[in-house]
């Protein structure tokens, strides 16, 4: 079982980046719980720690302090970005970061950003800084700042539904890439298979299969039994007489 931690920036009486009437605490927060809920019904082996599930305020240290008593395989910090400008979306490592850091940050930022693309948000790179959340965290761990609330075309985009979609699936997918997480079979729709059905030698036609239940027409069959069907419109009923039944009990 891969453990994911993932923590929602902000919260409570901090309400990180504000603008156009979003706060980047509940941006945060939504993302978080959204990509818990794919990853783990989507995919194999795989468990979601939330920092907060809430609108609740945490210490940065706390953050990282708990994720690290779980053990947790990787960390992934969920921001929103301010500072004016043309927007867009980037993804921070630690400076020294790992290797192993350094492919997660990629695996993520590929996949957001291949998920982004088609509502032209700007790639702003994958970026290192001396930040709290990748410094202190024992596993890998990565910060993502999807995109701009100060800036008008991307609070725009945050609140379109689709493209809070495309930023959740983007996450989901990085992070499968990165820890080789399998999709769970999906099991196959009602398949009607072909089947034939064959009676006293003759082929009937027009025989299905639904849920490993064959149907086959009723006239066509009694026919083939040489057994007489009557028909009641009326009753909507089919009455079938003169088959002979063998009594082998
Ligand atoms: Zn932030």
């Amino acid at each position: 079982m891969k453990k994911v931690w993932l923590d929602a920036g902000h919260g409570g009486k901090d309400p990180g980046a504000t603008g156009h009437g979003l706060q980047e605490k509940d941006i945060a927060l939504a993302l978080s719980l959204a990509i818990k809920d794919k990853l783990e019904n989507e995919y194999e082996g795989v468990q979601v720690i939330l920092s907060r599930s809430a609108d609740v305020f945490l210490e940065l240290k706390e953050r990282t302090n708990k994720a690290n008593a779980a053990g947790a395989d990787i960390l992934v910090s969920i921001h929103c970005n301010a500072g004016g400008g043309a927007g867009g979306f980037e993804s921070f490592r630690h400076t020294s970061a790992s290797i192993a850091a350094a492919e997660l940050q990629h695996a993520l930022h590929t996949e957001i950003m291949s998920a982004l693309k088609p509502y032209g948000v700007n790639d702003r790179g994958q970026k290192s800084a001396n930040l709290h959340m990748c410094r202190e965290s024992r596993m890998p761990a990565v910060l993502t700042e999807n995109l701009f609330i100060d800036v008008k075309n991307d609070a725009d985009r945050l609140m379109k539904a689709d493209i809070i979609k495309a930023i959740v699936n983007g996450h989901a997918a990085g992070i499968a890439k990165y820890l080789g997480l399998q999709k769970k079979s999906v099991p196959a729709p009602n398949q009607n298979a072909i089947v034939k059905v064959i009676v006293n030698g003759k082929l009937i036609e027009n025989v299905k299969q639904i849920d490993q239940v064959t149907y086959v027409p009723l006239r066509a069959l009694c026919e083939a039994l040489g057994a007489k069907l009557s028909w009641d419109n009326d009753a909507k009923m089919a009455t079938v007489s003169g088959v002979s039944v063998s009594s082998d009990r």
